[in-house]
Parts: C-alpha cells; sequence; structure tokens
C-alpha cells in the first residue's frame, strides 16, 4: 500500500492533492493526468481576455513540487483492480494505492448526425484554441446547443465581431440550469448583440457550410461547435466494476463503492439525503468535493454538506446562483441598482439565490445569501423583496434568534 493516487488532473483533482496536505496527510501523493499542461482552469476558455485563449494554471510546478505532489501529466490511468489495490497507467506502470480518488471530470457529448465530425468540442485548452483559431472576423459560427457553455462562446464571439448562430432543440436557451427570468434576460442580451437563435429545432447534418436543421432549412456556417453537454467519464470505473449510473456513484462522503476509491467532481454522483444521487458540473462543486474526499482520505469522516453555486459570464453581466432553484419554489425578487435578485423558498425556508447584474455587483448579496440558505432562515418574503433591508442585519438576527 502506497500514498494516494489521484486520477485526474483538472480542478478537482488539483485541489484534492493540496488539500490532502493541508489535512496533514504525510503519505506520498500522486495526481496522474492525461492532458499534457500544468494542471489550468476551465471557466477562462469560454471567457478570453482581448479575444485571446486564456490558460490559466491552478497552479505554478513550484507548488506542486513544494507540497510533495507526484504530478504525472500527459498519463492516462488505463485498468484499475480495485480489488489489489492498484491502477495501471498508460505507459505501463502500475501504482499501488492505500487510498485512490477518481476525478475523472466529463467529456463532451458528441451530436449524432451525419457530418458529426465536423462538429468543434469545446472543453479543453486545445479545443477552445482549435476553435478561436478557426472562428476568425468574416467567418459564421454555428453554435449547436444554448446551454451556458454555448451561450458564454457566443458572447465571447460577438465580442470579437463574429457572426454566430445557435441552434437549441428547447424552444428556450439556458433552460436546464438557470432560473426562468434570468434565463430570458440573457436570451434577449444575446439578440440584443445579434446572436441568431434557431430555437426547437433539432440537427440533421452538418456539411462544410452549414447546419441542416430538422425541417430542413439550412444555418450558413464555416465554424460549427457542439456543446450539447457533458457526460461523465466513467470508463476507469464502469471496468473495474464500481457502481455508476449518471456518474461514479458514491456515498454521503464522495467514497465509491470499491473500498479505498473516492470520486469527486463532475465524474461523480453523489447519494442525497433524500434518495437519489446527484452530479454536480461546476468550478466550486470540483473543489468543495476535492475538498471533502481529501480530508476523508485523511481519515476524516465528513458528509459533502456544502451549498451548490456556480457563475456564468456573458458579455458585460454576470450570473450567481446558490443552492437549486426549482420552479416550484416560492419566488421572491429583489431590484437592486446594478441587477435583480431572485430567492427561492421552500415552505418558508430560503432554499436558494441567484442575482444577475453587470459584472460582478452582485457578488457580495449571494454570498450572505448563500449564508442565510447555509442558516435555515424562513424570512418574510416581503421584508426580503425590500431592498432596504441589509441581508447582512437578517443574518445577524438570523443567527442570534
Ligand atoms: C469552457 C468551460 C467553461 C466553464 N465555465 C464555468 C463557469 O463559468 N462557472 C462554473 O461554475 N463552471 C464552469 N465550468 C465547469 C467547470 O470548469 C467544471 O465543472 C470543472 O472543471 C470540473 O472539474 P473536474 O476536475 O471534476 O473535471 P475536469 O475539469 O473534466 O478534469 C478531469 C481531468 O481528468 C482527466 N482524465 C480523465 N480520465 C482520465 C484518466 N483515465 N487518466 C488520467 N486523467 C484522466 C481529464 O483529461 C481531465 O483533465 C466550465 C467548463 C468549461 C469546459
Amino acid at each position: 500500500m502506497d500514498g494516494i493516487v489521484i486520477i485526474g488532473a483538472g480542478e478537482c483533482g488539483t485541489r484534492a492533492a493540496f488539500a490532502l496536505r493541508e489535512a496533514a496527510y504525510s503519505g506520498s501523493v500522486t495526481l496522474v493526468g492525461a492532458e499534457p499542461h500544468l494542471p489550468y482552469e476551465r471557466p477562462p476558455l469560454s471567457k478570453p481576455v482581448d479575444g485571446a485563449v486564456q490558460m490559466k494554471p491552478i497552479c505554478a510546478a513550484e507548488a506542486l513540487e513544494a507540497a510533495g505532489i507526484d504530478y504525472l501529466p500527459g498519463l492516462s490511468a488505463s485498468k484499475l483492480y480495485a480489488d489489489a489495490g492498484t491502477v495501471t497507467l498508460s505507459d505501463g506502470r502500475v501504482l499501488s494505492y492505500e487510498k485512490l480518488l477518481l476525478a475523472t471530470g466529463a467529456r463532451p457529448r458528441r451530436i449524432a448526425c451525419v457530418g458529426a465530425e465536423l462538429a468543434l468540442d469545446f472543453r479543453t485548452h486545445a479545443d477552445a484554441k482549435m476553435v478561436f483559431s478557426r472562428a476568425e472576423v468574416g467567418k459564421r459560427v454555428a453554435i449547436i446547443g444554448g446551454g451556458l457553455i454555448g451561450m458564454e462562446l457566443a458572447a465571447a464571439l460577438r465580442g470579437k465581431g463574429i457572426a454566430v448562430s445557435i441552434v437549441e432543440a428547447a424552444p428556450k436557451p439556458l433552460g436546464r440550469a438557470v432560473p426562468e427570468r434570468f434565463a430570458a434576460t440573457l436570451h434577449a442580451k444575446h439578440l440584443d448583440e445579434g446572436v441568431h437563435f434557431h430555437l426547437g429545432q433539432g440537427v440533421a447534418e452538418i456539411t462544410d457550410n452549414a447546419v441542416v436543421l430538422a425541417d430542413g432549412s439550412e444555418v450558413p456556417a464555416d465554424v460549427v461547435v457542439a456543446a450539447i453537454g457533458v457526460l461523465p467519464d466513467i470508463a476507469l470505473a464502469e471496468a473495474a466494476g464500481l457502481a455508476t449510473g449518471n456518474g461514479v456513484l458514491t456515498d454521503g462522503f464522495l467514497r465509491t463503492s470499491a473500498p479505498d476509491v473516492f470520486a469527486a467532481g463532475d465524474c461523480a454522483a453523489v447519494a442525497q439525503p433524500g434518495g437519489g444521487h446527484v452530479r454536480f458540473e461546476s468550478w466550486r462543486n470540483a473543489r468543495t468535493q476535492a475538498e471533502t474526499a481529501a480530508r476523508n482520505m485523511a481519515g476524516a469522516n465528513d458528509p459533502f454538506t456544502a451549498i451548490h453555486w456556480f457563475w456564468s459570464d456573458q458579455y458585460d453581466l454576470g450570473l450567481q446562483v446558490a443552492g437549486l432553484p426549482q420552479p416550484a419554489h416560492q419566488s421572491v425578487l429583489r431590484s437592486l441598482g446594478g441587477g435583480e435578485l431572485e430567492f427561492y423558498l421552500d415552505d418558508g425556508r430560503l432554499v436558494a439565490a441567484a442575482g444577475l447584474g453587470i459584472g460582478n455587483s452582485l457578488a457580495k448579496e449571494i454570498k450572505l445569501a448563500e449564508m442565510l440558505i447555509a442558516a435555515g432562515v424562513s424570512p418574510d418574503p416581503v421584508a426580503l423583496a425590500d431592498p432596504g433591508l441589509n441581508l447582512k442585519t437578517l443574518l445577524k438576527s438570523a443567527r442570534a434568534a
């Protein structure tokens, strides 16, 4: 038995490696990553600065070395033998482990239609470089999928003056993760910025110069990007006989069905107190699950309880969502100078909040809303809607009570 091995050097795997040291774990830590670079952040890929793709490392090589993390880039784990406690890498090396973390993330869903191979993915730094090098001014880009990634990419391309169309099978963009009110505002913003939407439309074919829709109409396109969601990367776990579903199934402590094997981040579907498993795809989730998994691998027994939170930047607008808003929740709107906040109450109790405003202007309010959610408050909806009521005061009185 030899130390802790982490498979996948994305946000989750890398954060877990450092969190092991923060938890005073002193054994060996090996971080195996299929990509060739230093671990890097994915969110900046769809938020280019001055039109250029950013490569923002999560950490410097020196930081990995200083923490005693053995980073193996450009290598993938090809076989996991959970009974033997070993993992085989693509170069034939066999690592034995005391504990193993699966942080294999997710892969883009591939579109199934004639000409699908012409569509570019948008997940890795290599993908982003390819998309931004092919999408020059004067070219027409069609993005298949009006989710968060497709919409962020559209905003980035419009910022460079490139013609963009979005083809979306649902009747509205952003239907999956974004509260309806803010999805509508963002949709309107994209329309104002000149994005062409083809909603409620499936794709029949992709050709060299167009996306052919199910109704036979054509969307002219020199570059086609498929942004139709991701699938958890569960291949290694599945082949090793671990329980899987929409992700590697874990209990509430991020332990998989195999002894000493944990899973976290985009690849993990985590058991919920009310039953079922939920898999989140967000930067914060990758980090907070990494921290819980690391502590538990180092000997703690902490349930994963962090409140879900994500953000998205499109044009000059910043969206933040804390908790899991549901259509059935009571919604309370608070209008502020820089934007709008919406709170979501379940049976009177604050369970989620979302805000859309210029840049990062609502970050402080969302942070306070997160604390209020964690405190389990049941605020008066009228007071909550009043921009004159300071959320900090509400938090103080909730804590005092
Ligand atoms: C373009 C883009 C923009 C985003 N913007 C936002 C945002 O604004 N806000 C937000 O909250 N979230 C955003 N996200 C989502 C967020 O980046 C992800 O949820 C997060 O990166 C997940 O981290 P992860 O480590 O779990 O998975 P990943 O980042 O997918 O990392 C997994 C790594 O494991 C490697 N791997 C897989 N299998 C193996 C193997 N067998 N052996 C070795 N290595 C392996 C993969 O190559 C990959 O590098 C964005 C994502 C993308 C793609």
